[in-house]
């Protein structure tokens, strides 16, 4: 935004609404209102046109939904409607129209969806009977209008939601000759994500003296320093969305992550969906007392949960030391809700993960995004099942080196020896292999995610070697890995080894990899050029006041991604 919405912490109680719309907003588990939502409703409500330039994910339709609901409200009037919204798409016709029936359930407000390819008979019923608030694509509004059954004289408000898509569809024509069936004296709305002339040419001759909103324009504030976050996006329908949270939060093993919703609802009901998968996830939103979140944050603190499920209103303040991922469930509303967000991990020189979990249509609010922070997104693939397995497959290996490095196996010997009387020494191997492998507890989950990056008409970028994940890889693509004799038993954190390799080598945090910590040793990838150098380094130093082995680690090339045990399943 324009104007300093971070600090403008407007309610949605100090917008003027009407209490059953403040009860329906609440219901619904909207905190506090989105940027755009504060910038657009007052004028709105004063009756002045209004030009906003907000892509789907900002809470546009709410912007403009909540007005008209408000006005209608005030002033009943007879069959015809008093506010018309037109879309380019059957798609969001059906989503705008569930938008008003939800924000107006109190109000008694009657709303219909017009599109083409549904039967035109229930449509002349709707009309017939009287309804206040239409949305309609353009075509099909006008095939009504040349029936007469449906008459805009008495249309307050128009809304041209997503105006760059309709004309992009070829409905100039359409919206033309619809906007002249209305009065002149109607307050007009208009949304689009992009500007371009033609958009520019409408608002020229509709739009009165409007009010101008442009979302994502702010320049970034941090004078340049970037935090050291590794972003990345996953496009998937909403339907996947919980099941490509399990599987990016396997593959990434995030210390202790946050996961941020948009409301109450989501963050209660996706809670549930992680628990019930196996995650330790606890709920934080603003409906909770404060002792509830004490207890929340208590047990986050003392490793009880790794997962905090959040809205934004209910994160704000709080500072979690060990948060090493932040995960997006949704673009977040405005980028500097984003910057806002991901300033929470990166900190003191560690490297934090910031992941977003977005929707195909919301591809425009990345860009925007990425435009505000001056770094690029880069979005991933959803790992796939073979991806998931090869986790798997490299998190047994870790727990077997382990325990061949550190345990006092003599006691199996004699059940080893038994058996390769009759077996081949590998095949028993094997049989152990797949034993303890399956023993990990971990539930098999083979049903492929859909992919829909490439539905935004991205290019996906070329995933890196090295992990599922695409994992920011040490600079360079010659990384080696360091063993350290030393893990999390000696209570060592991922910030100890950056810390450690840093203050006694020239290598920043930024050329440290990927960081492995089992409980009696630690994996750390570093560039291959500086292997001599750490080693040396470390050798004369000590972590946690020991003074751990540090020796070269041989890389197996076929091995996924190294990190510690997945979230909430550690044994
Ligand atoms: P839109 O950009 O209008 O497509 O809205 C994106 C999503 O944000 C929708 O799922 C809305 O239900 C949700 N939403 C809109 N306003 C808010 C708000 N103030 N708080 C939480 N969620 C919201």
């Amino acid at each position: 935004m324009e104007s300093n919405a971070r600090e403008d912490t407007a309610s949605f109680g100090d917008l003027a609404l009407r209490p059953e719309l403040l009860a329906a907003l609440s219901s619904l588990g909207y905190e506090e209102p989105t940027p755009i939502q504060r910038e657009a409703i007052p004028p709105l409500l004063q009756g002045k046109d209004l030009l906003g330039q907000a892509a789907t994910g900002t809470g546009k339709t709410a912007a403009f939904a909540l007005p008209v609901l408000q006005t209608l409200s005030e002033e009943r009037l007879g069959k015809d409607p008093a506010a018309l919204v037109l879309v380019p798409t059957r798609e969001l016709a059906v989503q705008v129209s569930q938008a008003f029936h939800r924000y107006g359930r109190d109000l008694g407000v009657t709303v219909l969806p017009i599109y083409g390819g549904a039967p035109i008979g229930r449509q002349l019923q709707a009309l017939d009977r009287g309804v206040d608030v239409v949305i309609a694509t353009p075509g099909r509004a006008l095939d009504h209008i040349g029936r007469g059954t449906l008459r805009l004289g008495g249309v307050r408000t128009v809304v041209l939601d997503e105006a760059d898509e309709m004309l992009d569809m070829g409905f100039a024509e359409d919206i033309e000759a619809i906007l002249d069936e209305t009065a002149d004296e109607r307050q007009t709305v208009l949304f689009s994500a992009t500007m371009p002339s033609r958009v520019d040419g409408i608002v020229r001759r509709h739009l009165r003296e409007p009010v101008k909103i442009q979302m994502g324009r702010a320049e970034s504030t941090d004078g340049g320093k970037t935090p050291l976050v590794r972003q990345s996006a996953y496009v998937v329908a909403r339907a996947h969305k919980p099941a490509t949270l399990g599987r990016v939060l396997d593959v990434e093993a995030p210390t202790s992550a946050i996961v941020f919703c948009r409301t109450r609802e989501e963050v209660d009901q996706l809670t549930e969906t992680m628990n019930g998968r196996g995650y330790r996830a606890e709920a934080l939103h603003g409906g909770m007392s404060q002792e509830q979140r004490d207890r929340v944050m208590g047990r986050l603190r003392a490793g009880t949960a790794d997962l905090l499920i959040a809205t934004d209103v209910a994160a704000r303040g709080l500072d979690v030391e060990q948060l090493t991922h932040v995960i997006n469930y949704n673009v977040p509303s405005a980028p500097e809700a984003y910057v806002h967000r991901i300033g929470r991990v990166g900190r003191a020189g560690r490297e934090g993960v910031a992941l977003t979990l977005a929707e195909p249509r919301e591809h425009r609010m990345l860009k925007a995004i990425e435009r505000v922070t001056k770094q690029p997104i880069t979005v991933e693939k959803v790992p796939t099942v073979a991806d998931l397995r090869a986790r798997r497959l490299e998190l047994t290996r870790a727990a077997l080196q382990e325990s061949l490095l550190t345990d006092d196996l003599d006691r199996f010997r004699v059940v080893v020896e038994t058996l390769t009387d009759e077996f081949d020494i590998m095949d028993v191997a094997l049989a152990a292999v797949k034993l303890a492998h399956e023993s990990s507890g971990i539930v098999a989950d083979d049903e492929e995610i859909p992919d829909v990056a490439d539905v935004g008409g991205r290019k996906r970028p070329e995933r890196r070697t090295g992990g599922p994940a695409g994992r920011r890889r040490a600079s360079g693509d010659d990384v080696a890995r360091l063993f350290l004799g030393i893990g999390r038993n000696a209570g060592i954190r991922p910030q100890d080894l950056v810390g450690a390799i840093a203050g006694e080598s020239s290598l920043t945090g930024r050329d440290i990899g990927a960081i492995e910590i089992a409980d009696r040793f630690s994996l750390v990838e570093i560039p291959e050029s500086a292997v001599d150098e750490v080693i040396q380094a470390l050798r004369h130093s000590t972590i946690k006041g020991k003074k751990p082995t540090v020796r070269r680690e041989r890389i197996t090339p076929t091995s996924g991604p190294r990190k510690k045990t997945p979230t909430g399943k550690r044994k």
